[in-house]
């Protein structure tokens, strides 16, 4: 019979333990080698069947073993110890607290739809989860007051594995709260905290909030399975990423109206500062903009064009994908039914609702509500995830500020980064400590360069064969899964060799990852993998949407690759890809391969965890690895990506990476000195730490977003609501003023002295007439434009520089100033007139521009 509830009965454990329950309740414990052993320590052999999940560990944990436990004055000297070291963790000053209070914001929220925090807490997909997870935990490092804000998903990500022929399955086991590291947030009486939202038919979704204690950082999970919603209103936790368009926008907007509500309710109750600055990760918690301006109009009486310039002053927007289906979009009726009516959000207009979201920019959908593009609009500061992928945001999403050429797009980008105790080995961070002790406080990586590379290749086996024997484990569970007998499994155990060169090959797999790219030529890839001389070994591992057949088709296609008796002891399809996984694989294999379709792939960071633990990255130049591949720290896997064919395309890129692997790659790992080392291979492994390291870290990330985007937006912020708001009403009114009259604003004459003969070193005088309309000269700023043009007189690289007001003439303004002739060669200028408020965040806010219609004084002669 079938249970119809499922508890998790806790243990009771003997009062001299007691402190281990305050152990385990911080996941902490996620990333803390010393705490790890001391679970590890509570019973060995238990520990590795729970998969290191250390609530269940005290959960299964026998009483007599408790018993002895609670008597071993040295395992309670240690549990002591770990306690105090906790608690110093949670309390001392860090790099934070040394920044000073007047820049610093009090507290940041930090909203995504999932988050990697540890295997044991599967609430994530892919990377957009793990770097959540990893921006956590650094926060907490570094004592940034970041709160986290997410939803808790009783099914969280399937766990996949395969049928006999090779299919993805999908399993979605239940979740119990209870058996994880979370507790309730209650109110003081000790009832659980309801959070509830409006819905069109006169229902309450409800949700309770757990909260999960990441180091410093607590984190709110939103959760709706509870007894007062009804049957539908509870499944919408139910998984990550799964049912219709309905149940997704009320995920989000339980995500981002429910998140700010949970947020209003942890700082009443545990007397936490207001966060001053929101970072909304992706589209989906944008919804928390609309909260925070229901409450300001609520609250403060602002008018909604002043609440919206308040909260988009404390907004921080990232952008994490350029691939479309990656971002939401609704259809407009499903936003006019959830926002429309008596639910809807009061002083929030449903006409103002379905404007934020709307793609009025050339190619955009108007039957569309867009969650990235309201993102946008609601957030001051905008980032992508790495310089290419900024790059690329900007073109993508350039529609919105249509007056400015794309590099003026007030996009940037913070690359991404990852937290190096989760996802370093053990063993590597020893080898840093007793090497390289002054990389212990995040400086000295050059050290790096003087490491024994013997000692560097030994610590490499080690993880190599780790991987081995755990590769061999899945294996058999699989191969056991798919209904294989013993007999036929025999050959698991020599399956994989600690010494063969070992390439690793892990992610989710959409179609522009390229899973298959390594078997577009079968046979290649087959001598490859049984070259006498210089094997190959692949491990590969990930997960398709289970919505995704195309994704499945191509792990099959792997999966029957690999299943063939000649090749599969040395390629293997690995599944269930999860933290754990990715932990093993990334500090076991010397090689992390990435071909994405370049440029689509944001960011990616398994290739950084790997680059930490002294493997070597051999991938397209996408991402990150487009801005730090710099010839000796991997290989580049040449990008056919001008071609449009994309079938040859493929041809050509795994080509170039047969051949890279066959020449480079391979050739040399197997060049061994007399000591059995391959000193030229280490040394680019030595070299791509003391270069790469310090950049890929997430507390480097961390450090950007605070001083580039978290500091600046908490001083609009403040800008924006000191003096009962006056900031805010000020800028709405000016806004308007500024819109309404902008058609009338216009560059009459341009003209220039000084361009006859010009000379690098000399100045150009420059005069502008304009027309301000009903404008004020102090609502706008004149600038001079200018630098080297192409054969079209398009100005390359502009720079910028402030014209000075000079009189009037005829009821227009005057405008002089100079342009540096500061190089060589075709140059040219222009002027514009661009809105201009201390409260902006740069001169393109707005979008408008105002140039002459045919760009005069173009001096397109040659500086000498
Ligand atoms: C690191 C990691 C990712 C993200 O890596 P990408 O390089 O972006 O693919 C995804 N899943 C798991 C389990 C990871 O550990």
């Amino acid at each position: 019979m079938k249970a119809i509830r499922r508890l998790t009965v806790r243990t009771v454990l003997p009062q001299p333990l007691r402190g281990l329950e305050e152990l385990v309740l911080n996941l902490r414990w996620s990333w803390h080698h010393e705490t790890l052993d001391l679970f590890r320590s509570v019973d060995p052999g238990l520990w590795e069947a729970v998969r290191h999940d250390p609530v269940r560990l005290l959960g299964e944990v026998a009483p007599d073993r408790l018993a002895a436990l609670a008597e071993d004055r040295r395992f309670l000297r240690r549990l002591e110890a770990a306690i105090g070291d906790l608690r110093d963790y949670l309390t001392a000053p860090r790099w934070y607290q040394a920044l000073g209070a007047d820049g610093a914001p009090a507290a940041i929220a930090y909203f995504s739809p999932e988050y990697g925090i540890a295997a044991a807490l599967p609430q994530y997909s892919g990377g957009l989860g793990i770097l959540a997870g990893d921006h956590l935990k650094t926060a907490s490092d570094l004592g940034v007051p970041i709160i986290g804000v997410g939803l808790l998903y009783r099914h969280g990500y399937f766990s996949q594995s395969l049928s006999p022929d090779g299919w993805q399955l999908e399993h979605y086991p239940a979740i119990d709260p209870n058996g994880l590291p979370l507790t309730l947030l209650r109110e003081d009486g000790g009832e659980p905290v309801r959070i509830t939202i409006g819905l069109p038919d006169g229902r309450d979704l409800a949700a309770q909030v757990w909260l999960a204690r990441v180091g410093r950082v607590p984190l709110l999970l939103l959760d709706s399975d509870v007894e007062d919603n009804d049957r539908a209103a509870r499944d919408v936790t139910d998984r990550l990423y799964g049912g219709g368009t309905d149940h997704r926008l009320l995920q989000e907007m339980l995500l981002g109206i429910g998140g700010v509500r949970a947020i209003r309710a942890h700082c009443r109750i545990n007397g936490h500062p207001a966060p001053e600055v929101f970072h909304t990760n992706e589209g989906h918690a944008g919804f928390l903009g609309l909260e925070r301006i229901r409450e300001l109009v609520d609250e403060h009486g602002l008018s909604f064009d002043e609440a919206l310039e308040a909260v988009r002053a404390g907004t921080v927007f990232t952008t994490h994908t350029p691939v479309p289906a990656g971002i939401d979009r609704f259809p407009r009726e499903l936003i006019h039914k959830y926002f429309g009516g008596p639910a809807g959000l009061p002083g929030v207009p449903v006409e103002r609702v379905l404007a934020l979201g709307s793609e009025t920019y050339e190619d955009g959908d108007r039957t569309v509500f867009n969650m990235a593009v309201m993102g946008m609009r609601l957030g001051q500061r905008v980032n992508g995830v790495s310089r290419l992928h900024g790059v690329v945001s900007r073109e993508m999403f350039g529609g919105l500020w249509g007056g400015f050429d794309t590099g003026e797009v007030p996009i940037g980008s913070i690359t991404n980064g990852v937290h190096a105790e989760t996802w370093v080995a053990r063993e590597v961070m020893d080898l840093a400590a007793r090497e390289v002790p002054a990389l212990m406080d995040g400086h000295g990586w050059e050290g790096v360069l003087g490491v024994p590379g013997g000692q560097i290749w030994s610590v490499r086996r080690v993880l190599r064969e780790r991987l081995v024997l755990d590769a061999r484990r899945r294996l058999r569970e699989s191969w056991r899964q798919r209904g294989a007998s013993e007999a036929e499994m025999s050959w698991i155990d020599d399956a994989l060799d600690p010494d063969v060169l070992t390439i690793g090959f892990a992610r989710r797999v959409p179609s522009y990852k390229r899973l298959t790219l390594m078997m577009r030529d079968p046979d290649r890839l087959r001598a490859l993998l049984l070259d006498p001389d210089r094997p190959v070994q692949i491990l590969i591992a990930g997960k398709a949407h289970p919505a995704d057949e195309g994704g499945k088709r191509l792990i099959q296609d792997i999966v029957r690759f690999a299943d063939a008796e000649d090749v599969r002891h040395r390629i293997v399809f690995l599944p269930d890809y999860d933290m754990a996984l990715g932990q093993m694989l990334t500090q076991g294999c010397d090689v992390w391969m990435n071909n994405p379709l370049r440029p689509l792939e944001a960011c990616g960071t398994s290739g950084m965890k790997a680059a930490l633990n002294g493997g070597l990255n051999l991938s397209i130049r996408d991402g990150w690895w487009d801005e730090w591949y710099d010839g000796q720290n991997g290989w580049a896997i040449p990008s056919a990506d001008g071609l449009s064919d994309s079938d040859r395309r493929d041809t050509l890129e795994a080509a170039a990476l047969y051949e890279l692997i066959e020449d480079h790659v391979a050739v040399s790992f197997y060049d061994r000195d007399a000591a059995g080392l391959p000193r030229r291979w280490l040394e680019m492994v030595k070299h791509t730490l003391a270069t790469l390291g310090p950049k890929v870290l997430a507390t480097r990330m961390v450090r950007d977003y605070v001083r580039d985007l978290y500091a600046p937006a908490a001083a609009s912020a403040r800008a924006m609501s000191t003096g009962s708001f006056a900031g805010a009403r000020e800028l709405a009114a000016w806004k308007t003023r500024v819109m309404k009259a902008w058609p009338a604003v216009a560059v009459d004459h341009v003209d220039s002295t000084g361009d006859e003969s010009p000379h690098v070193g000399e100045n150009l005088n420059v005069r502008a007439i304009v027309n301000l309309g009903v404008l004020e000269p102090d609502d706008v700023a004149v600038e001079a434009v200018y630098g080297r043009v192409d054969d079209t007189d398009s100005i390359v690289t502009p720079a910028h520089v402030q014209l000075t007001r000079d009189g009037a003439e005829n009821g227009r303004v005057r405008y002089t100033g100079e342009i540096p002739l500061d190089r060589t060669g075709p140059f040219g200028y222009s002027v514009r007139i661009v809105p201009h408020h201390p409260l902006l965040a740069g001169t393109t806010e707005l979008g408008v521009v105002a140039q002459p219609p045919d760009p005069p004084g173009m001096t397109n002669g040659d500086l000498r």
